[in-house]
């Protein structure tokens, strides 16, 4: 037997109602996943299965996170809306996307051209005019607009790059999954304080690998 389809509102609830089971429960952060549809980040036959609560594959090779991971990150970083976000590994442009309703600024690194591209047109079209996207090996941040309220990595590193840690403001920010690529990965976050940084470890995750240098098409 096959079930009835779903309605955009049902699938969109059960979306949210996903979220909420997987800890994410920050009322501004479960706002702005409502509000930006993944729809548009998921390109060809994977769009249908937007709404599910699973990583899924877009071009280069890489993936779009799965949701709830998305947003405990995002909740992690405790963004407030006059904050300047840096955000490494755009692939989709989904999880800049959702930081954009947040924060004032948001500037965001891909390695790969081809991702930076398209999430531009993305965001053009949804009228995100507070993000920029860049080409290049995010590793080294973004010196020229730092420091940062708050930092994301969306590839997994073995441990935090230094010039990250240096480009956080003080009182700032920092989520990240640390590990090797081909074991288990833990997401961290990082308070960068008065007196030094202040590490905790969140939950196990599997992110695609921290590259160095562009992307062939980069
Ligand atoms: N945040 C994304 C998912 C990221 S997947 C989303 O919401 O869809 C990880 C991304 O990190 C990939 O697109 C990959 O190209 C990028 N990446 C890996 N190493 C990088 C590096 N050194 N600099 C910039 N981007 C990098």
């Amino acid at each position: 037997m096959t079930e009835p389809a779903l309605s955009e509102a049902e699938r969109k609830m059960q979306f949210l109602y996903a979220l909420r089971s997987k800890g994410v429960t920050d009322a501004r952060v479960l706002g702005a996943m409502e509000k930006v549809d993944r729809g548009p980040f998921v390109k060809g036959i994977f769009a249908q299965r937007a709404y599910e609560d699973m990583p899924l594959p877009i071009v280069c090779g890489q993936t779009i996170s799965q949701p709830s991971v998305v947003g405990l990150m995002t909740q992690a970083l405790e963004i407030s809306p006059r904050d300047k976000v840096l955000e490494i590994g755009t692939g989709s442009g989904y999880q800049a996307a959702i930081l954009s309703k947040l924060a004032r600024r948001v500037y965001t690194i891909d390695r790969h051209r081809r991702l930076v591209v398209e999430a531009r047109a993305v965001f053009d079209e949804l009228k995100m005019t507070n993000i920029t996207a860049l080409v290049a090996d995010g590793s080294f941040g973004l010196a020229e607009q730092a420091p940062f309220d708050r930092i994301i990595v969306t590839a997994a590193a073995e441990d935090p790059p230094g010039p990250l840690l240096a480009q956080l403001k003080e009182g700032g920010i920092m989520v990240l999954p640390v590990g090797q690529s081909d074991a288990v990965q833990h997401l961290i976050r990082v308070r960068k304080t008065a007196e030094g940084l202040e590490y905790d470890e969140m939950r196990a995750v599997r992110f695609v690998p921290l590259l160095e240098g562009l992307g062939k098409d980069g």
